[in-house]
Protein backbone atom coordinates (compact mmCIF):
# COMPACT_ATOMS: atom_id res chain seq x y z
CA UNK A 1 0.00 0.00 0.00
CA UNK A 2 1.04 3.65 -0.71
CA UNK A 3 2.58 5.48 2.24
CA UNK A 4 0.23 8.28 3.33
CA UNK A 5 1.01 11.71 1.96
CA UNK A 6 2.34 14.01 5.28
CA UNK A 7 -0.32 16.11 4.45
CA UNK A 8 -3.46 14.07 5.30
CA UNK A 9 -5.59 14.68 8.41
CA UNK A 10 -5.13 11.58 11.16
CA UNK A 11 -9.24 10.74 10.40
CA UNK A 12 -8.11 10.66 6.52
CA UNK A 13 -5.11 8.29 7.80
CA UNK A 14 -7.10 5.93 9.03
CA UNK A 15 -10.05 6.27 6.65
CA UNK A 16 -7.10 5.11 3.76
CA UNK A 17 -6.20 2.07 6.20
CA UNK A 18 -8.87 0.51 6.31
CA UNK A 19 -10.43 1.01 2.78
CA UNK A 20 -9.05 -1.87 0.84
CA UNK A 21 -11.61 -1.28 -2.24
CA UNK A 22 -12.67 2.46 -3.23
CA UNK A 23 -14.95 2.69 -6.18
CA UNK A 24 -16.01 6.38 -6.84
CA UNK A 25 -17.94 7.33 -9.97
CA UNK A 26 -16.97 4.94 -12.81
CA UNK A 27 -19.09 4.67 -15.55
CA UNK A 28 -18.89 1.45 -18.47
CA UNK A 29 -19.82 0.53 -21.72
CA UNK A 30 -20.60 -2.68 -23.98
CA UNK A 31 -19.83 -0.58 -27.27
CA UNK A 32 -22.10 2.50 -27.42
CA UNK A 33 -24.54 0.87 -24.60
CA UNK A 34 -23.74 2.37 -21.09
CA UNK A 35 -24.30 -0.28 -18.37
CA UNK A 36 -23.05 1.65 -15.57
CA UNK A 37 -23.80 4.91 -14.64
CA UNK A 38 -21.86 6.90 -11.61
CA UNK A 39 -20.96 3.77 -9.07
CA UNK A 40 -19.65 4.57 -6.27
CA UNK A 41 -18.98 1.73 -3.52
CA UNK A 42 -16.05 0.29 -1.21
CA UNK A 43 -15.04 -2.50 1.09
CA UNK A 44 -13.41 -1.89 3.96
CA UNK A 45 -10.49 -4.21 5.31
CA UNK A 46 -12.25 -7.86 6.70
CA UNK A 47 -15.48 -6.57 5.42
CA UNK A 48 -17.93 -9.21 3.20
CA UNK A 49 -20.23 -6.76 0.92
CA UNK A 50 -22.92 -8.10 -1.06
CA UNK A 51 -23.80 -6.34 -4.66
CA UNK A 52 -27.77 -7.11 -5.17
CA UNK A 53 -29.93 -6.30 -7.45
CA UNK A 54 -32.19 -7.31 -10.15
CA UNK A 55 -31.23 -8.75 -13.24
CA UNK A 56 -29.25 -6.84 -15.31
CA UNK A 57 -28.60 -3.94 -12.93
CA UNK A 58 -24.77 -4.17 -13.69
CA UNK A 59 -23.59 -6.41 -11.44
CA UNK A 60 -21.58 -8.45 -12.72
CA UNK A 61 -20.42 -5.37 -15.37
CA UNK A 62 -18.99 -3.89 -11.76
CA UNK A 63 -17.28 -7.36 -10.77
CA UNK A 64 -15.53 -7.38 -13.96
CA UNK A 65 -14.90 -3.78 -14.50
CA UNK A 66 -13.05 -3.92 -11.02
CA UNK A 67 -10.68 -6.54 -12.00
CA UNK A 68 -9.91 -4.82 -15.43
CA UNK A 69 -11.71 -7.43 -17.23
CA UNK A 70 -13.76 -4.37 -18.72
CA UNK A 71 -12.56 -0.70 -18.83
CA UNK A 72 -14.36 2.29 -17.08
CA UNK A 73 -14.28 5.85 -17.97
CA UNK A 74 -14.65 8.84 -15.40
CA UNK A 75 -13.93 7.87 -11.80
CA UNK A 76 -11.42 5.43 -10.39
CA UNK A 77 -10.89 2.62 -8.82
CA UNK A 78 -8.14 2.23 -6.07
CA UNK A 79 -7.56 -0.92 -4.65
CA UNK A 80 -5.37 -1.13 -1.44
CA UNK A 81 -4.67 2.64 -1.52
CA UNK A 82 -3.37 1.83 -5.80
CA UNK A 83 -5.32 3.50 -8.51
CA UNK A 84 -6.34 0.40 -11.06
CA UNK A 85 -6.58 2.74 -14.06
CA UNK A 86 -4.73 1.81 -16.72
CA UNK A 87 -3.57 -1.98 -15.35
CA UNK A 88 -4.25 -4.80 -17.39
CA UNK A 89 -6.36 -7.68 -15.42
CA UNK A 90 -3.79 -9.88 -14.74
CA UNK A 91 -1.73 -6.77 -12.85
CA UNK A 92 -5.05 -6.00 -10.87
CA UNK A 93 -5.04 -9.99 -9.72
CA UNK A 94 -1.03 -9.50 -8.61
CA UNK A 95 -2.48 -6.45 -6.52
CA UNK A 96 -4.64 -8.95 -4.47
CA UNK A 97 -7.63 -9.33 -6.80
CA UNK A 98 -8.88 -12.98 -6.30
CA UNK A 99 -11.79 -13.51 -8.66
CA UNK A 100 -14.16 -16.41 -8.83
CA UNK A 101 -16.08 -15.68 -11.88
CA UNK A 102 -19.44 -16.57 -12.93
CA UNK A 103 -19.55 -19.95 -14.29
CA UNK A 104 -16.87 -21.34 -12.48
CA UNK A 105 -14.43 -21.46 -15.11
CA UNK A 106 -11.60 -23.96 -13.93
CA UNK A 107 -9.47 -25.70 -16.14
CA UNK A 108 -11.77 -28.55 -17.44
CA UNK A 109 -8.66 -31.23 -18.31
CA UNK A 110 -6.84 -30.45 -15.32
CA UNK A 111 -6.70 -32.52 -11.74
CA UNK A 112 -8.30 -30.50 -8.99
CA UNK A 113 -4.20 -31.10 -7.32
CA UNK A 114 -3.00 -29.52 -10.97
CA UNK A 115 -6.06 -26.68 -10.43
CA UNK A 116 -4.85 -25.37 -7.27
CA UNK A 117 -0.71 -25.88 -7.53
CA UNK A 118 -1.06 -23.81 -11.26
CA UNK A 119 -3.15 -21.23 -9.39
CA UNK A 120 -0.82 -20.65 -6.54
CA UNK A 121 1.18 -17.54 -5.58
CA UNK A 122 2.90 -15.89 -2.41
CA UNK A 123 0.33 -13.01 -2.05
CA UNK A 124 1.83 -9.44 -2.36
CA UNK A 125 0.75 -9.20 1.80
CA UNK A 126 2.45 -12.43 2.76
CA UNK A 127 1.37 -16.27 2.39
CA UNK A 128 -1.74 -17.50 4.19
CA UNK A 129 -3.22 -20.33 1.78
CA UNK A 130 -1.23 -23.75 1.41
CA UNK A 131 -3.14 -26.52 -0.24
CA UNK A 132 -3.69 -28.30 2.99
CA UNK A 133 -5.61 -24.76 3.92
CA UNK A 134 -7.65 -25.03 1.26
CA UNK A 135 -8.58 -28.68 1.44
CA UNK A 136 -9.71 -28.28 5.27
CA UNK A 137 -12.05 -25.77 4.06
CA UNK A 138 -13.17 -28.04 1.13
CA UNK A 139 -12.89 -31.80 1.96
CA UNK A 140 -14.12 -32.97 -0.89
CA UNK A 141 -11.55 -31.76 -2.80
CA UNK A 142 -9.40 -33.36 -1.25
CA UNK A 143 -10.81 -36.49 -1.41
CA UNK A 144 -11.27 -35.80 -5.63
CA UNK A 145 -7.69 -34.65 -5.89
CA UNK A 146 -6.56 -37.13 -8.56
CA UNK A 147 -10.04 -36.38 -10.19
CA UNK A 148 -10.21 -33.99 -13.78
CA UNK A 149 -12.38 -30.68 -13.48
CA UNK A 150 -14.60 -31.51 -16.27
CA UNK A 151 -16.02 -34.64 -13.94
CA UNK A 152 -16.59 -32.41 -11.40
CA UNK A 153 -20.05 -31.76 -9.88
CA UNK A 154 -21.45 -27.52 -10.36
CA UNK A 155 -20.86 -27.20 -6.23
CA UNK A 156 -17.72 -29.15 -6.60
CA UNK A 157 -16.46 -27.16 -9.37
CA UNK A 158 -17.74 -24.33 -7.01
CA UNK A 159 -15.72 -25.09 -4.12
CA UNK A 160 -12.33 -25.48 -6.49
CA UNK A 161 -12.60 -21.99 -8.09
CA UNK A 162 -12.59 -20.68 -4.79
CA UNK A 163 -9.62 -22.59 -3.76
CA UNK A 164 -8.05 -21.96 -6.41
CA UNK A 165 -8.67 -17.93 -5.79
CA UNK A 166 -7.79 -18.51 -2.34
CA UNK A 167 -4.54 -19.95 -3.98
CA UNK A 168 -3.52 -16.77 -5.05
CA UNK A 169 -3.79 -15.69 -1.55
CA UNK A 170 -6.12 -12.80 -2.49
CA UNK A 171 -6.34 -9.44 -0.52
CA UNK A 172 -10.02 -9.31 -1.19
CA UNK A 173 -12.27 -12.30 -2.82
CA UNK A 174 -14.24 -11.62 -5.47
CA UNK A 175 -17.45 -13.84 -6.18
CA UNK A 176 -19.93 -13.63 -9.10
CA UNK A 177 -22.79 -15.44 -8.40
CA UNK A 178 -21.69 -17.22 -5.18
CA UNK A 179 -23.92 -20.39 -5.31
CA UNK A 180 -26.14 -20.00 -8.38
CA UNK A 181 -27.31 -22.88 -9.94
CA UNK A 182 -26.12 -25.13 -6.74
CA UNK A 183 -28.37 -27.63 -4.46
CA UNK A 184 -29.55 -26.17 -1.19
CA UNK A 185 -26.77 -29.13 0.22
CA UNK A 186 -23.99 -27.44 -1.31
CA UNK A 187 -24.76 -23.98 -1.18
CA UNK A 188 -25.03 -24.51 2.74
CA UNK A 189 -21.57 -25.97 2.43
CA UNK A 190 -19.99 -22.40 0.49
CA UNK A 191 -21.62 -20.67 3.04
CA UNK A 192 -20.17 -22.06 5.76
CA UNK A 193 -17.11 -21.86 3.79
CA UNK A 194 -17.63 -18.18 3.35
CA UNK A 195 -18.25 -17.59 7.16
CA UNK A 196 -15.13 -19.17 8.26
CA UNK A 197 -13.50 -17.14 5.49
CA UNK A 198 -15.06 -14.03 7.18
CA UNK A 199 -14.20 -15.50 11.02
CA UNK A 200 -10.27 -15.32 9.44
CA UNK A 201 -10.85 -11.91 8.39
CA UNK A 202 -10.63 -12.27 4.65
CA UNK A 203 -12.53 -9.10 2.67
CA UNK A 204 -14.83 -10.27 0.08
CA UNK A 205 -17.09 -8.83 -2.25
CA UNK A 206 -20.06 -10.98 -3.50
CA UNK A 207 -23.13 -11.32 -6.15
CA UNK A 208 -25.73 -13.38 -4.87
CA UNK A 209 -29.09 -13.85 -4.95
CA UNK A 210 -29.99 -15.70 -2.11
CA UNK A 211 -30.64 -13.33 0.46
CA UNK A 212 -31.69 -15.28 2.87
CA UNK A 213 -28.81 -17.48 3.22
CA UNK A 214 -26.21 -15.13 3.08
CA UNK A 215 -27.58 -12.80 5.80
CA UNK A 216 -25.39 -14.61 8.33
CA UNK A 217 -22.32 -14.02 6.73
CA UNK A 218 -22.67 -10.61 5.37
CA UNK A 219 -21.46 -6.87 7.09
CA UNK A 220 -23.01 -4.77 4.66
CA UNK A 221 -24.83 -4.99 0.91
CA UNK A 222 -25.24 -2.80 -1.94
CA UNK A 223 -27.93 -2.06 -4.10
CA UNK A 224 -28.07 -1.83 -7.72
CA UNK A 225 -30.72 -0.29 -10.18
CA UNK A 226 -30.50 0.27 -13.98
CA UNK A 227 -26.46 0.38 -13.25
CA UNK A 228 -26.45 2.75 -9.92
CA UNK A 229 -25.77 1.74 -6.84
CA UNK A 230 -28.54 3.44 -5.02
CA UNK A 231 -28.35 2.33 -1.38
CA UNK A 232 -25.74 0.27 0.82
CA UNK A 233 -26.03 -0.10 4.35
CA UNK A 234 -26.04 -2.82 7.42
CA UNK A 235 -27.53 -6.04 6.06
CA UNK A 236 -29.66 -5.00 9.22
CA UNK A 237 -30.99 -2.04 7.87
CA UNK A 238 -32.46 -3.81 4.37
CA UNK A 239 -36.41 -3.15 5.46
CA UNK A 240 -38.71 -5.14 3.56
CA UNK A 241 -39.63 -1.92 1.66
CA UNK A 242 -36.37 -1.48 0.59
CA UNK A 243 -36.04 -5.43 -0.50
CA UNK A 244 -39.70 -5.28 -1.76
CA UNK A 245 -39.04 -2.23 -4.06
CA UNK A 246 -35.44 -2.89 -5.84
CA UNK A 247 -35.03 -6.86 -5.20
CA UNK A 248 -38.87 -8.20 -5.44
CA UNK A 249 -38.40 -10.33 -2.60
P1 LIG B 1 -27.71 -10.83 -13.71
O1 LIG B 1 -28.22 -10.78 -12.30
O2 LIG B 1 -28.77 -11.23 -14.68
O3 LIG B 1 -26.44 -11.59 -13.88
P2 LIG B 1 -26.32 -8.26 -13.67
O4 LIG B 1 -26.88 -7.35 -12.65
O5 LIG B 1 -25.05 -8.98 -13.33
O6 LIG B 1 -27.43 -9.29 -14.15
P3 LIG B 1 -24.91 -7.29 -15.99
O7 LIG B 1 -24.59 -8.66 -16.52
O8 LIG B 1 -23.83 -6.52 -15.38
O9 LIG B 1 -26.13 -7.37 -14.98
O10 LIG B 1 -25.57 -6.47 -17.17
C1 LIG B 1 -25.83 -5.06 -17.06
C2 LIG B 1 -26.34 -4.57 -18.42
O11 LIG B 1 -25.31 -4.69 -19.40
C3 LIG B 1 -27.54 -5.34 -18.94
O12 LIG B 1 -28.41 -4.44 -19.59
C4 LIG B 1 -26.93 -6.31 -19.94
O13 LIG B 1 -27.84 -6.60 -20.98
C5 LIG B 1 -25.76 -5.50 -20.47
N1 LIG B 1 -24.65 -6.38 -20.89
C6 LIG B 1 -24.03 -7.31 -20.11
N2 LIG B 1 -23.04 -7.92 -20.80
C7 LIG B 1 -23.05 -7.38 -22.04
C8 LIG B 1 -22.27 -7.59 -23.21
N3 LIG B 1 -21.28 -8.49 -23.24
N4 LIG B 1 -22.59 -6.86 -24.30
C9 LIG B 1 -23.56 -5.93 -24.28
N5 LIG B 1 -24.32 -5.67 -23.20
C10 LIG B 1 -24.08 -6.39 -22.09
Amino acid sequence: MSEPSADQSPETRVLTDMRLLDVRGITAFYGKAQALFDVSLHVDRGEVVAILGRNGTGKTTTIKTICRMLPFADGDIAFAGQSLKGLASHQAARLGLGLVPEGRRCFQPLTVLENLTVAARPGTHGTRWSLDDVIALFPRLGERQAQVAATLSGGEQQMLAIARALMTNPRLLLLDEATEGLAPVIREEIWRALGALKRDGQSILLVDKNLAEMRAVLDRCIIFERGRSVWTGGIGDLSSDLSKRYLAI
